[in-house]
């Protein structure tokens, strides 16, 4: 609003966060639909879109927002938010469905579904198109990331403006830079998935498949981008993913905290892979956690525990390991032939530790 540079001003107008009530509140909304409002507006739609026809066999609605009269009809009768949308999206610069329920129709559609609940493509159908030619614009989750939705916001907005370029949409008319790739591409646990170690229980450390975790089929950047502040998200707090940002959620994903059938092709593989990868890599990773220096010496000064030296296996090991490491590059460091200058057995501050007799003595190279 003025804040954030290029950004056009946008006045919000929200059931929950304006100040305005009752009939001023639904004014702007009826200048929209009545092309007098006098400036472009998009209209962000949460939740999914009840079927209207089904309550109105019994004379009601299932969500509706202000009042107004019906020819033939006594008095005043709830606006559904459906006719709502029904009414703005034509002329609306753009639509925008946030959250799993607007965009896919989401746990209000599940099996059973007894509002004929739907989303908003549902709804509007496949030939929709906003004022400025945009079919309807998805963030899904349950709950919406809030970045991933401000960050769009903003992109469309200046699209709108003319001062940027259209965004990137999928096929699903998702940004395709947030949801692209997998919850498991991003994961903090897919080392673990690799390595074919695996959580048995909640709190555990490891991969989450076996308990119900779908993050490798599931596109959602949350663990990459954290939930709030970029902070959290579901497998960094602990959570399985539930594909809360998918179309097929929640009937295609349940029962929930039972592992995927398909995982089981993916994680026998890695159980066999990973058990032989992850030895290897203990190894290497033992062979990190030591200094040149020790290697040398074939001692660990640490005060905090005993530190195995290298056994004769090993040493060799490492041997061709370091020459294939350098193969076909330059070795860092010293010439060949001069590397061992300067590993002195005693602790610093002993002279002879100092003494390179590589280099020529002459005046000025006396000896103490
Ligand atoms: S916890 Fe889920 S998303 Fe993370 S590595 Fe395991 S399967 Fe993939
Ligand atoms: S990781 Fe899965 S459950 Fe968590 S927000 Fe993403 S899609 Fe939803």
């Amino acid at each position: 609003n003025g804040i954030v540079p290029a950004m056009p001003k946008v006045l919000l107008h929200h059931p929950v966060l304006s100040v305005e009530a009752g009939e001023e509140f639904v004014q702007s909304f009826k200048d929209a639909v009545d092309g007098t409002l006098g400036a472009p507006y998009v209209v962000v739609y949460e939740g999914s879109v009840a079927d209207e026809r089904i309550a109105a066999r019994t004379g009601g609605y299932w969500c509706a927002m202000g009042m107004e009269t019906i020819v033939d009809r006594e008095g005043t009768h709830p606006v559904p938010t459906a006719t709502w949308l029904q009414r703005m999206a034509p002329g609306a610069a753009a639509t925008i469905a946030i959250g799993t329920c607007a965009t896919w129709g989401g746990i209000p559609s599940a099996d059973g579904n007894p509002t004929g609940a739907m989303s908003l493509m549902d709804f509007l159908g496949k030939d929709y198109r906003s004022a400025f030619g945009l079919p309807v614009i998805n963030i899904p989750g349950c709950a919406p990331l809030g970045d991933n939705f401000t960050e769009t916001v903003f992109a469309i907005l200046l699209y709108l403006q003319g001062l940027g370029p259209l965004p990137t949409f999928d096929e699903l008319g998702r940004p395709a830079w947030l949801f692209t790739e997998t919850v498991h591409q991003g994961c903090s646990r897919a080392g673990y998935y690799e390595e074919g170690t695996f959580a048995e229980h909640y709190g555990d450390p490891e991969c989450l498949v076996e308990i119900g975790c779908w993050g490798p089929v599931v596109n959602c950047n949350i663990v990459k981008r954290g939930a709030l502040n970029h902070m959290g998200g579901c497998m960094a707090a602990g959570g399985i993913c539930i594909a809360c940002t998918m179309p097929g959620f929640p009937d295609k994903f349940a029962p929930f905290y039972k592992a995927p059938p398909g995982g089981i092709i993916s994680t026998t593989i890695s159980r066999s892979t990973g058990s032989v990868v992850r030895r290897l890599r203990r190894l290497s990773n033992r062979h990190a956690n030591r200094e040149v220096r020790w290697d040398k010496l074939g001692e660990v000064p640490s005060g905090w525990g005993h530190v195995e030296a290298q056994t004769p296996g090993l040493k060799m090991m490492e041997f061709f390991y370091k020459k294939w490491q350098n193969w076909g590059a330059r070795k860092p460091g010293r010439r060949p032939g001069e590397e061992d200058r300067f590993w002195g057995v005693q602790r610093p501050g002993i002279p002879s530790d100092y003494i390179d007799s590589s280099v020529t003595e002459g005046p000025g190279h006396e000896r103490h």
